[in-house]
């Protein structure tokens, strides 16, 4: 056997994650490794706390990362703040909503569905209504920003009906942290998760959780341990804030969260409000550009999320032939349709250091040019 280094080419990452990642970050992930228990760690980990803080517009002292990927953060909150028996309200439309269900089943809770068509947004009313006909639903879990659609949900309305029934509300926010307005203590939201491979462009395999005060609660209130005893945040709390006695949980991913930590700092540095307009400005020229070669949207206008465009593959056209001449042509990856999409929508992200003119002019170059020869 004769295996050599693994140089990979160099992408255009413009799917729905990971995204392109800025070289700052490439660069900080080949710093010298330090115990995960040093100081000098210690101290990084804190400003990786208030930089995930300022990323999610909150004062929540339960902020961190969980050391797994975006998945593991849903499962976190979860596993945590739902138990056996309780009834939890699941927004349902798209692939991630799914997702949330089949976590709330196997928490062994019951799944109330509110479902809404693919490339829908959730609708207020319905859960509202959903609240009305279930008495004692514990929470209210959705998706802010669906990157199997491309629609943006109203989180803000959504919580604020959850709170009025003194439900949590639980939100998946992985593509919509950095790329679109997310107000986590404003709003109300009560159990956030997201990614640090969307819209952060950082590595994947980590995972920026909030918890509400009352959602700590909750969880200090529960009747039977948490089932898993990686995710439970009683036990890994003693790592993220032991104040000065931290004990050891599990060995944290130090070089990948170097990374968080500078891609956190550059997005602190350009200013959240900057990085959402950069998100929309750029999501605004990509739509000109695509309109311009005939490519129509899935989402309407007003649902459409900046940082996913889901566009429906031109008639005639070979949707995995069209791609694979886009990654070996070009070096640029476009994300296939997922789930009820498969075949017939293409995902182009636009997200985080991927959100910028360059991108745009090679996407629509390349597809001009794979797009007629496939005629
Ligand atoms: C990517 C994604 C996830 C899952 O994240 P992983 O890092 O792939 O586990 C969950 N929800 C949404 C909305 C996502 O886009």
């Amino acid at each position: 056997m004769h295996i050599e280094s693994f140089y990979p080419p160099k992408r255009t990452l413009m799917g729905p994650g990971p995204s392109d990642i800025s070289p700052r970050v490439l660069q900080s992930l080949s710093r010298p490794t330090v115990g995960h228990l040093d100081p000098l760690f210690i101290k990084m980990m804190d400003e990786v706390k208030s930089l995930l803080q300022y990323a999610f517009q909150t004062k929540n002292e339960f902020t961190i990362a969980v050391s797994a990927p975006g998945s593991a953060g849903m499962e976190t909150c979860f596993v945590n703040l739902i138990e056996p028996g309780d009834k939890v309200i699941v927004c349902r439309n798209g692939v991630f909503g799914e997702r949330m269900r089949e976590n709330v089943v196997r928490v062994g809770a019951e799944a109330i569905l509110v479902d809404n068509e693919w490339g829908e947004p959730v609708d207020p009313h319905a859960v509202e209504k959903a609240l009305q006909n279930n008495p004692g639903v514990k929470a209210v879990a959705f998706v802010h920003a669906e990157t199997s659609t491309g629609a943006l949900s109203d989180a803000k309305s959504i919580a604020a009906i959850a709170q009025q029934f003194g439900a949590l509300s639980i939100v998946d926010a992985v593509t919509s942290l950095g790329g679109v307005s997310l107000l986590v203590d404003e709003w109300g939201l009560d159990a956030v998760y997201s990614g640090s491979q969307k819209c952060l462009s950082c590595v994947p395999g980590l995972s920026p959780v909030t918890f509400s005060p009352k959602a700590v609660e909750v969880m200090s209130q529960r009747k039977s341990p948490v089932q898993s005893w990686f995710l439970d945040q009683s036990l890994v709390l003693a790592y993220w804030s032991g104040e000065g006695k931290r004990s050891y949980h599990h060995t944290a991913p130090v070089n990948s969260l170097y990374a968080l930590h500078e891609a956190l700092v550059l997005l602190h540095t350009e200013g959240l409000e900057s990085a959402w307009q950069r998100h929309s400005d750029m999501h605004e020229k990509l739509k000109k550009e695509l309109e311009s070669l005939g490519i129509e949207f899935v989402v309407n206008e007003e649902h459409r999320l900046p940082q996913l465009n889901t566009v429906k593959i031109p008639a005639g056209v070979d949707d995995a032939q069209v791609r694979n001449q886009l990654l070996q042509q070009f070096n640029l990856e476009v994300g296939a349709g997922l789930g009820k999409f498969s075949g017939n929508a293409w995902r182009i992200g636009l997200m985080g250091y991927g959100a910028r003119e360059e991108n745009i002019a090679l996407c629509i170059q390349a597809l001009r040019e794979v797009l007629s020869q496939s005629k």
